[in-house]
């Protein structure tokens, strides 16, 4: 069995609010099991760089309800070629690192896979992205936050939209995933959602406009998810102007706006809980798994198909949407 004695913590790709709920957690968990903790800056960038430094209980005091991550966040090219890993590797055994705990998404655990399989050396993932687009947990840190973000942006435009009576068209973000849109409709009771998971997604649009959702409502609200599939919200606009210029849409981006602000409660107690479950995943010696919470308890996800798998959005709250919007 191999003893982990100090990890290394770094925050890595976009960040997501609850990022520091969970670097608080990992750190007191760590530190609790006797396992000393190194803060990694900037990411693999940081390891690259060897911005390294000792973290106490202390260096994670009063974080719990910050946005953002205080490890700050990079992207980093070098991190992706043979030589910028040894680099990181040589950092990281002169720091006296033993195991890597990685805060991100998809491209943080691409990376990180990578990098144990070549050197060795026990990673555990903790996911932490806005679009919830991982699979094996349920939810991702950050989301939850983000929708909660959403829907009071939405209900604001809600306002004016109504005044003078228009349709809204209001991207959100997402990357290929329809979660932050789908659920965000149902949340703050929009007309549709148009999401890349339905190829036919703008069709979406043509239906709402034959059934003529405009006659028994005075405002109408569309959410759509920014994807290439879905042509974003401008997209969706140009088509509806092209084809049915009778419409006065609106445009809104809500943009980065959905990456801030204090987590949820949520957000922040699934932060807490995944942030514990990685040192308990390293204590019983897993490696390269992602932790997540799946039906409410903890779950360890390989890295490779938490990465690989496809996790579905519920159809069925396209239909639910579709009831609740005449
Ligand atoms: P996220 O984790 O939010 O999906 P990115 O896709 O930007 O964010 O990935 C974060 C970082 O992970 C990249 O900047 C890079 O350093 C590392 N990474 C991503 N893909 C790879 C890869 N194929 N090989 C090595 N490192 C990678």
């Amino acid at each position: 069995m191999y003893e982990v004695k100090c990890i290394g913590i770094l925050t890595s790709g976009g960040d997501a609010p609850g990022m520091n709920a969970a670097v608080r957690a990992v750190t007191r968990a760590a530190i609790y099991n006797g396992i000393a903790v190194k803060a990694i800056y900037r990411g693999y960038k940081g390891l690259i760089s060897n911005e390294i430094a000792d973290f106490k209980t202390q260096s994670v005091s009063n974080i719990i309800q910050q946005g953002g991550t205080i490890l700050k966040t990079a992207r980093c090219m070098e991190f992706k070629t043979p030589e910028g890993r040894k680099l990181a590797y040589d950092n990281m055994v002169a720091a006296g690192i033993d195991a890597l705990v990685v805060l991100g998404g998809d491209g943080t655990f691409t990376g990180a896979r990578i990098f144990a399989q070549e050197y060795n050396v026990p990673v555990v993932g903790v996911p932490c992205t806005i679009d919830n687009d991982l699979a094996g947990t349920d939810f991702t840190i950050g989301y939850d936050t983000a929708l909660n973000t959403i829907i009071e942006a939405v209900d604001k435009i809600r306002d004016t939209a109504n005044s003078h009576e228009r349709l809204f068209i209001i991207e959100v973000m997402g990357r290929d995933a329809g979660f932050l849109a789908l659920n965000a409709a149902l949340a703050s009771g929009a007309e549709a959602a148009i999401i890349p998971e339905i190829q036919t997604g703008v069709d979406q649009l043509s239906e709402l406009i034959g059934r003529g959702f405009r006659k028994s409502k005075n405002s109408s609200i569309v959410i759509v998810a920014e994807s290439d599939v879905t042509g974003g919200a401008l997209g969706v606009a140009s088509r509806l102007k092209k084809e049915h210029p009778e419409y006065d849409a609106r445009v809104t981006i809500l943009g980065h706006i959905q990456r801030g602000g204090s987590p949820t409660a949520q957000d922040r107690i699934l932060a807490s809980r995944l942030g514990a479950a990685a040192i308990q995943a390293l204590l019983e010696d897993q490696r390269n798994v992602m932790v997540g919470i799946v039906n409410d308890a903890v779950h360890y996800e390989p890295l490779a198909s938490a990465i690989k798998n496809e996790k579905p959005v519920n159809r069925l709250n396209l239909d639910v949407l579709k009831m609740l919007s005449i």
